[in-house]
């Protein structure tokens, strides 16, 4: 496969003498060594050893395209000859962000004909902190301040995004939350259901939790609730249908800007274009980054509904943005890549065929392991949850780590997914086909099998 200039080897140590990772143990990474990846094609991914592994996780769910398009490559090399670089602070804008702009209200729904541009999920829902109490200021609402979300909900890393997030072991380091951010419980019903109760009877429950705490902090006191369509990092939590509607009811009534966080679900995940329309509500305002550049570059936005887009127009100035917000270079590899979901049928495809398909496929797969439950996707995201025993929804000790467990196994085997506690999740490329859905889930049977011999035999069943 690819020329590398050195030994695996020396990569793993000067990674190791120079390289801190996100979200790492490093003392123990560095015993262990990293892999080194060196290639991307399709769904693949090759090794410094020449080991070829399917990626199940799209990168960081990011990869929709499927790697190594060489025309993306192209459209980078030819916008960094013509203008590598300008800013849209002082009265300057550039073809392409303005492409990529009028191709983003072509995608989204009408009623959504504005964007701003950040690079990252992060700095989006940053962005998302500022905007939403920018505009209730404008509205003469200044005391609009609190941001509801969820716990075990994920909005990135930053200081504001890890605020909102409900990672307690991400609170945990550093005395988050910010002040003015309170959360809710999460609509996952295998934890937080009641026996006898359907699931859409505890979708309206999870709903009226939003509810209760707005009346606990004052509507006058609420500027906006946040969430991700389907919980993504928490891993894979897919609300009952009668969740979302209630809760734009709730938002509606007592006047409080309901904001999706789309950096998963956008742009094709599920079968959709974005998540809200799977579960049919409308956001006043959605996020987006991962898919909107395939991760081929760092781009991410806040995509802004008519109203409050109004509302910020008419409201001087909005002291906030990015040296890079709109980079040139990063909008074409946007705007190319949005454009090749949508003209090449990839987000039709998933809709129609590969994510049916997918769902089908995985509920057999895995729907008989007596260790696993709660097997669930939509489109092209899926979970199973390992659990001790099916029937009383006993789960296993934090400390037994079964999903990291059950994760290691997979990557031996040259297969990636990820552990969410443990709750095993896939998001592969959009672009899979029917023939690779049938190849990474005979090779993943193979693991839960072996997983659930090591569970027996370390005793943990
Ligand atoms: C990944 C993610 C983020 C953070 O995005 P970064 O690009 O890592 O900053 C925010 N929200 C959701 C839902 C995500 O999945």
């Amino acid at each position: 496969m690819s020329t590398t200039a050195r030994s695996t080897n020396e990569y793993r140590e000067l990674d190791a003498a120079h390289h801190l990772h996100p979200f790492s143990d490093m003392g123990s990474l560095n015993r262990q060594g990293s892999r080194v990846i060196v290639k991307g094609d399709g769904i693949y991914l090759w090794d410094s050893e020449g080991n070829k592994i399917t990626d199940g996780m799209a990168g960081l769910w990011c990869v929709n395209i499927g790697y190594g398009r060489k025309d993306l490559a192209e459209v980078a090399r030819q916008q960094m000859e013509d203008l590598a670089y300008y800013n849209t602070f002082f009265k300057t804008t550039h073809p392409r962000v303005v492409e990529l702009s009028t191709l983003l209200a072509e995608v989204t729904q009408p009623g959504y004909q504005h964007v701003f541009y950040t690079n990252s999920g992060s700095e989006s829902v940053d962005t998302v902190i500022r905007m939403v109490r920018q505009y209730w200021s404008i509205k003469g609402k200044p005391g609009k301040k609190t941001l509801i979300s969820r716990w075990n909900g994920y909005h990135g890393s930053t200081i504001g995004g890890a605020s909102l997030g409900g990672m307690t072991y991400m609170h945990e380091q550093g005395d988050l939350p910010i002040p003015g951010i309170a959360h809710i419980g999460q609509p996952w019903y295998l934890k937080e259901g009641r026996d006898g109760e359907s699931e859409a009877d505890f979708g309206l429950r999870a709903a009226s939790w939003l509810e209760e705490k707005i009346l606990e902090i004052g509507a006058d006191k609420v500027a906006a609730f946040v969430g991700e369509p389907i919980l993504g990092a928490g891993g894979v939590i897919i609300p009952p249908a009668s969740y979302w509607p209630e809760i734009e009811r709730i938002c509606n009534k007592y006047d409080i800007l309901l904001v999706a966080d789309e950096v998963i679900c956008g742009f094709g995940r599920t079968g959709d274009w974005f998540g809200h329309e799977h579960f049919g509500f409308r956001p006043h305002l959605f996020t987006i980054a991962k898919g909107l550049s395939s991760g081929y570059l760092p781009i991410g936005g806040v995509i802004i509904g008519d109203e409050v887009a109004r509302t910020l127009i008419e409201g001087g100035d909005f002291n906030h943005g990015f040296t890079y917000s709109g980079h040139p270079v990063s909008a074409a590899v946007a705007h190319a890549n949005v454009r090749a979901l949508r003209d090449e049928g990839i987000v039709e495809q998933v809709k129609k065929d590969t994510g049916p398909y997918m769902q089908k496929r995985w509920r057999e797969a895995f729907g008989g392991f007596e260790h696993v439950t709660d097997v669930r996707g939509v489109g092209l995201i899926q979970a199973f949850t390992w659990v001790k025993n099916k029937a009383t929804r006993e789960m296993f000790a934090g400390s037994d780590d079964v999903g990291t467990l059950c994760r290691d196994i997979f990557f031996k085997h040259n297969l990636i997914m990820r552990a969410c506690g443990d709750s095993m999740v896939s998001a592969p490329p959009l672009i899979i086909t029917r023939t690779e859905i049938d190849a990474m889930l005979s090779t993943a049977v193979e693991c839960v099998e072996q997983t659930e011999k090591l569970l027996q035999e370390r005793g943990l069943v």
